[in-house]
């Protein structure tokens, strides 16, 4: 195991005397650096091939927001992608397992969250495969790379929580299971970044950044146009309310086995005496909503007032708005939950 416990900054610099552009100091293999020294490999295959997995984590009041979690599902993607068998031969035959146990992240998130003096924020999470050459195959890594970053988070303004965003449906569907299941969290975004650029590009012409579209939906892959169901967004889930009643599709749609999804249906929603009912929701159930709110981790919950050219809501609807509240109160209260 890596020690951690050592990782301090090189100059022994605190948060406090940080010259401003050097924030935040970042955690890498062991070390925490501050920004502009904190540098990977060129030969490292996050890099060359999207080869690694990654994680967005809040932290409310100095407490990292399912924690638990967040480690499960990003130990979990790393064993999708065989990262427990590096460091052996070649073939990845002989490994002794991933170099660092989730108590150690654990760890590793507390001391750069601490060193940052960060309380509301942010955490980028990322394990790459690590520095190999210029190949593809991923156990010439022998070890992967981990990175921890805390920083502050603004995404939007408290008038487009209130208001609602407009989205689009992309043209581009979400990457069938078959050839990379969506439950992989991994560095590969790029199925997400071209359907954001498809919202970025129907924005209207010079808008201000309020006005932009920044989210779209993606649609599960079907060789039937008729047959394709909502999944989720680039980077959220996706809740419909129709008649008082809270939808969103199950996770074989496919879509991220997001967090604030499984939180909202798990937790806030019955905690305001309400369900989350579970069922393949077509396009024509989401354009027909009398609501419909996006989760994920850096948005929370917020509201979408208009899908291309249907009309939704005027603003958050009451539903969404009592979810939000119950969020920010659940994030802001003295008992933040800590599992
Ligand atoms: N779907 C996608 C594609 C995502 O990238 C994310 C996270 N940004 C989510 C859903 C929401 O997941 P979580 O609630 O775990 O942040």
């Amino acid at each position: 195991m890596t020690s951690i416990q050592n990782a301090t900054s090189p100059s022994g610099a605190s948060a406090t005397n940080l010259d401003e552009q050097d924030r935040p100091f970042v955690w890498i293999d062991g070390e925490l650096l501050p920004k502009s020294k904190a540098m990977v490999s060129v030969f490292d295959h996050g890099l060359l091939y999207g080869d690694g997995v990654f994680e967005g984590i809040r932290v409310y009041n100095g407490v990292i927001f399912k924690c638990q979690a967040h480690l499960d599902r990003i130990f979990r993607n790393a064993e999708q992608l065989h990262m427990h068998r590096q460091g052996g031969s070649i073939f990845g035959r002989n490994a002794d397992g991933f170099p660092y146990s989730k108590d150690d992240i654990r760890r590793v998130m507390e001391r750069c969250v601490e060193a940052n003096g960060i309380t509301d924020g942010y955490i980028r999470l990322v394990f790459t495969r690590g520095v190999g050459n210029l190949g593809l195959n991923p156990f010439q890594c022998k070890r992967p790379t981990v990175i921890c970053i805390a920083d502050e988070i603004s995404l939007y303004s408290e008038a487009m929580y209130k208001r609602g965003m407009k989205v689009i449906v992309a043209n581009r569907p979400r990457t069938p299971t078959v050839c990379l299941d969506p439950q992989l969290k991994s560095l590969n975004y790029l199925n997400n970044i071209l359907a954001k650029v498809e919202a970025i590009d129907a924005s209207p012409e010079g808008a201000p950044p309020e006005d932009c579209i920044l989210e779209a939906i993606m649609l599960a892959y079907s060789e039937d146009p008729s047959k394709q169901v909502v999944g989720e967004c680039t980077g959220d889930n996706l809740f419909i309310v129709k008649d008082g009643q809270l939808y969103t599709s199950p996770l074989a749609v496919p879509m991220l086995d997001g967090i604030t999804r499984a939180f909202i249906m798990n937790e806030l929603a019955p905690s305001l005496g309400m369900r989350v009912i579970e069922e393949p929701l077509t396009l024509r159930r989401v354009l027909d909503a009398d609501e419909i709110f996006l989760s994920g981790s850096a948005a929370e919950i917020i509201a979408v007032r208009q899908v291309d050219d249907t009309a939704i809501s005027e603003g958050e609807g009451p539903i969404t708005a009592s979810l939000r509240q119950g969020f920010r109160a659940i994030v802001t209260g003295a008992d933040i939950p800590t599992d």
